[in-house]
């Protein structure tokens, strides 16, 4: 997109503000949105070459055009299986990508109609901290704020990993910009990145090797859920390497090589590639912030510290997003935005973000899909918890669909059956996951869930059978109760 000099100065005679936004992504933006509809005079500050934030620009949208892309392709290159013949399915990359740079235009043209509505004052620019309520922009010019969000998102980081920084790596910018389908590819990390564009790689026609450290990818999910995927990967042909340390990483002839230890088979391995994709996670985006200036403080992670309003430790100043986390998810991003701007307003009857409902997708395929507490939360805290599971390989309509990866987990507290958590690896398990996450809102009990209708032949339908094998495990729950009563 080009710099439209038009979008450069808007409502700026003065240059106080009640409400500023560093950052006009998804938590800065919203920030601003929620601030100006309360009736605030506000500025949004963003440097960006191309306006939109990291989801739109080159976060979820483009990672997730790409990766339906790949599904299309994939579904076409196993036909047979459903009684089809499709002689050549392969993927057009010139056609691929183009598409992306069209979609992503209309969603990121969206965003900058909404930042240059003239709602807000525009600063195309990078800000710096003065002092607490004072911002100096790239040329000089000095914003005072009563109120700022800091919500300049994050970057890739580079982990001091023996060599990385000696060889050219890309990071997901250069992967979700390919316009070729490269030869071979090592992605470094197993995180979620990681494994949607190894996957998208894969499929595209790319040797793919992925090296992660911990035993399980997706280590932030349960190991069941990482052993599906790991088989589904492995049947992809993406050659997986867990529970390894690289010991160093060297420019070859044609490419890169990575030598590691492969922890569990006790041996050192070296694989060489074309290309080098560092996907070992990202950081918060606070360099040249001058966080000191203002008395922000950041945690050993290097995350803005926040407390439940998103206030920092100075409580004019909140944060928002990638910067303090703790979770990397746009809807997150938005609500944490939200809240700021009501707190810094001083709205009354809000309430703190409730991180027990977390909803969490990997858009790999079977998708992984999560929402809130998890089995390993509640082992830890000593709770009690039912759970109950159902494969989808035992399941008609995901049969029929050859969508036979994965399960549906369902986890509630045994007095009531209130739901407390789901877990979904499979087919659409990122729109399945949404089944649950209204009821988990109310409270709902799996007896409220199995009222509901389900439709036959569905794949939403699979998550009435964990239910009822919850309602029944409640039931004996609630007799060994009342007679342990009358005992
Ligand atoms: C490949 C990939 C795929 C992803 N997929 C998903 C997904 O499917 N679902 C999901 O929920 N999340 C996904 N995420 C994560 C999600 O994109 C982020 O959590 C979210 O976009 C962060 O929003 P933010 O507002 O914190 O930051 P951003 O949207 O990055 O906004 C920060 C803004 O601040 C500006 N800025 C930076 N420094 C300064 C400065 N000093 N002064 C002024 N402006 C500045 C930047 O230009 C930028 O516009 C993905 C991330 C990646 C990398």
């Amino acid at each position: 997109m080009t710099r439209n000099p038009k979008l450069r100065i808007q409502n700026r005679a003065s240059r106080r503000y009640d409400f500023i936004a560093l950052g006009g992504g998804s938590a800065g933006f919203n920030a601003a949105r929620v601030a100006a509809s309360l009736g605030r005079r506000v500025a949004i500050v963003d440097g960006a070459r191309d306006l939109g934030g990291l989801c739109i620009r080159r976060g979820c949208m483009p990672s997730k055009t790409l990766l339906y892309s790949a599904e299309v392709l994939h579904q076409a290159q196993r036909g047979r299986l459903f009684g089809l013949t499709i002689p050549r399915a392969a993927a057009d990359m010139k056609a691929l990508h183009a598409r992306k740079v069209r979609l992503i235009a209309d969603f990121a043209g969206h965003r900058v109609q909404q930042l240059t509505s003239g709602r807000y004052a525009l600063y195309r620019s990078h800000a710096h901290f003065v002092d607490p309520h004072t911002v100096e922009l790239a040329d000089g010019t000095r914003l005072q704020g009563r109120r700022f969000i800091i919500a300049t998102g994050s970057v890739a980081s580079v982990p001091p990993v023996p060599g990385l920084t000696d060889v050219t790596a890309w990071t997901s910018d250069d992967v979700l910009d390919l316009a070729v389908v490269p030869k071979s590819v090592i992605v470094l990390g197993g995180g979620i990145v990681a494994c949607e564009l190894s996957q998208f790689l894969r499929r595209i026609g790319a040797r793919v090797v992925l090296i992660q450290r911990s035993p399980h990818i997706l280590r932030d999910h349960s190991p069941e859920a990482s052993v599906v995927l790991q088989q589904a990967f492995r049947d992809e042909d993406i050659e997986l390497f867990t529970d390894t340390r690289i010991t160093r990483i060297a420019g070859a002839a044609d490419g890169v090589a990575v030598t590691f230890e492969d922890r569990a088979a006790r041996r050192t391995v070296t694989r060489r590639a074309r290309h080098l994709f560092n996907a070992l996670g990202r950081e918060p985006n606070l360099a040249g912030l001058e966080l000191a200036a203002a008395g922000v403080k950041t945690d050993r992670a290097g995350r803005v510290v926040v407390n439940r309003w998103q206030q920092t430790s100075q409580p004019h100043l909140y944060a928002g997003g990638d910067v303090c986390g703790p979770h990397d998810i746009v809807h997150l991003a938005v609500a944490q935005g939200e809240l700021a701007a009501r707190h810094a307003c001083g709205v009354a009857g809000i309430a703190p973000i409730d991180h027990s409902l977390l909803l969490n997708v990997v858009f790999t395929d079977p998708q992984l899909a999560t929402i809130g507490l998890r089995v390993s939360d509640l082992a830890a805290q000593g709770r009690r918890h039912l759970t109950a599971s159902y494969p989808f390989n035992d399941h008609g309509k995901s049969m029929l669909m050859e969508a036979n990866y994965g399960y549906v987990k369902v986890i509630a507290e045994p007095s009531r059956g209130r739901i407390l958590g789901a877990e979904i690896v499979g087919k659409d398990a990122g729109e399945l996951i949404h089944c649950f996450s209204g009821p988990l809102a109310m409270r709902a009990t799996v007896f409220d869930l199995l009222r509901a209708p389900w439709y036959h032949p569905t794949l939403a339908e699979i998550i009435t059978y964990p239910l009822e094998e919850i309602a029944e495990q409640v039931k004996r729950w609630r007799r060994r109760d009342s007679s342990r009563l009358r005992e």
